[in-house]
């Protein structure tokens, strides 16, 4: 589960990491009184940010300092006023709907932090770099001797002799040092507790050196956290977080029918059981020279209220062309999966070829029922095999 920068940065302050005061705006007047309260303090320089579930909204445009209430009520506008495209969202972009107001800082360094699992050693990682601001891939592909990585204890998590020798580094100084441990610790501990299955501050700054902090300050001025869905059951509250605005509305609609549902590109609809029989039977889609439009996993048990519902899905996409179904009944048997597939497939209705392949228990049963069925579902075709399948559906749609 993915949240908002303004939501993350709450999380931040809340495991004391130092962040610049922000205000949440929804609107070019909002957005001015956000800049109004903030100009309070004396500083005038403020950040307008649009917030959406994409990086890279700093090249975007979606990314504006302003120094006067006028400059933040325009860059609100501007933002508002039409889908953001990053490197992240696609051509088609993402519609603005909240900003945020954030006091804006002087910038002398700018650093990445980040924490994720890794797989290899099957624990979570703290991944540092003194090139901030810019996108971690990047810099992993053009200079990966400036990443440094530091495994962190799922139990004790990030030790302060870790945090000091990734601090010295990357080439903090003085009583930065300290600062920059102290933000590590406590990400990797805000990490762990939340669940998290990635945590980034980037970039993390070092403001100039001024008479009041004359090693310069350590702050947070972008945040990232991703959570790990199979743990929100633990964390109410950050579940609560989540935006349905920004969720594709079909994978939203999948999830309340207990479907996993993922929307992709290509022309051929796919029912599954199993995420890894899903996975194959992409696999397999691509092997014979088509693209798959998704991978769905209907669970073990397949009842007909959540296949009428995965086909209406599947079938929403102006992109498909041809559904494959492959079942395998195991702990549901095939001929009631089968009798499900065919009064969903009457009901929602079938226009474009669909083939269908069952095996398991039951199975002798399901294919009769499937053949009783065809003349009411005259794109139907029936195939015993896998490959017998794939070439089936990919025939048809060709
Ligand atoms: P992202 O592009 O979506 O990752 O958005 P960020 O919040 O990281 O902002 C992008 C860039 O804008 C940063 O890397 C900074 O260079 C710049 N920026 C953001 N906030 C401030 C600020 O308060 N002061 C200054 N000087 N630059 C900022
Ligand atoms: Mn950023």
């Amino acid at each position: 589960m993915k949240i908002h920068e303004y939501q993350a940065r709450e999380l931040l302050a809340q495991f004391n990491i130092p962040v610049p005061p922000a205000q949440v705006a929804d609107s070019p007047d909002t957005a001015a009184d956000a800049y109004d309260k903030l100009a309070v303090n004396g500083a005038s320089l403020a950040v307008v940010k649009a917030q959406v579930h994409a990086g890279g909204r700093g090249k975007a445009g979606g990314v504006k300092l302003v120094r006067s209430t006028t400059e933040a009520r325009d860059a609100a506008q501007t933002i508002l006023s039409k889908p953001l495209v990053t490197h992240q969202t696609g051509p088609q972009g993402v519609v603005v709907r909240k900003l945020l107001v954030a006091a804006g800082v002087d910038i002398a360094r700018e650093y990445y932090l980040g924490l994720a699992v890794d797989r290899a050693s099957g624990r979570p990682v703290l991944i540092a770099s003194s090139q901030g601001g810019v996108e971690i891939e990047t810099v992993a592909a053009d200079n990966p001797q400036a990443i440094f990585r530091e495994p962190v204890s799922p139990t004790t998590g990030l030790q302060p002799f870790q945090a000091r020798k990734v601090a010295f580094r990357l080439g903090f100084l003085g009583k930065q040092v300290s600062q920059a441990a102290r933000i590590m610790i406590q990400l990797a501990d805000l990490f762990l507790k939340t669940d998290a299955s990635l945590a980034e501050i980037n970039p993390l700054i070092v403001t100039p050196a001024t008479d009041e902090h004359p090693d310069g300050q350590v702050l947070a001025i972008d945040a990232k956290l991703n959570f790990d869905d199979n743990a929100l059951a633990r964390h109410p509250d950050l579940a609560q977080l989540a935006d349905p605005d920004e969720q594709d509305p079909a994978e939203a609609r999948a999830k309340q029918y207990g479907l996993s549902y993922i929307k992709l590109d290509g022309a051929i609809g796919c029912l599954v059981n199993g995420a890894g029989l899903a996975m194959a039977t992409m696999d397999l889609i691509k092997l014979h020279g088509q693209e798959p439009a998704n991978f769905l996993d209907v669970g073990g048990s397949a009842s007909e209220q959540a296949v009428t519902e995965a086909f209406r899905i599947i079938l929403a996409d102006a992109n498909v062309t041809g559904v494959l179904v492959n079942i395998f009944g195991g702990i549901a048997k095939c001929d009631i999966i089968a009798n499900a597939i065919v009064a969903a497939a009457r009901e929602v209705g079938f226009k474009v070829p669909l083939v269908i392949r069952l095996e398991g228990t039951h199975v002798e049963l399901a294919r009769e029922i499937i053949e009783k069925a065809k003349p009411s579902l005259p794109t139907l075709q029936i195939s015993t095999d896998l490959t017998d399948a794939a070439q089936k559906i990919t025939a048809a749609v060709a």
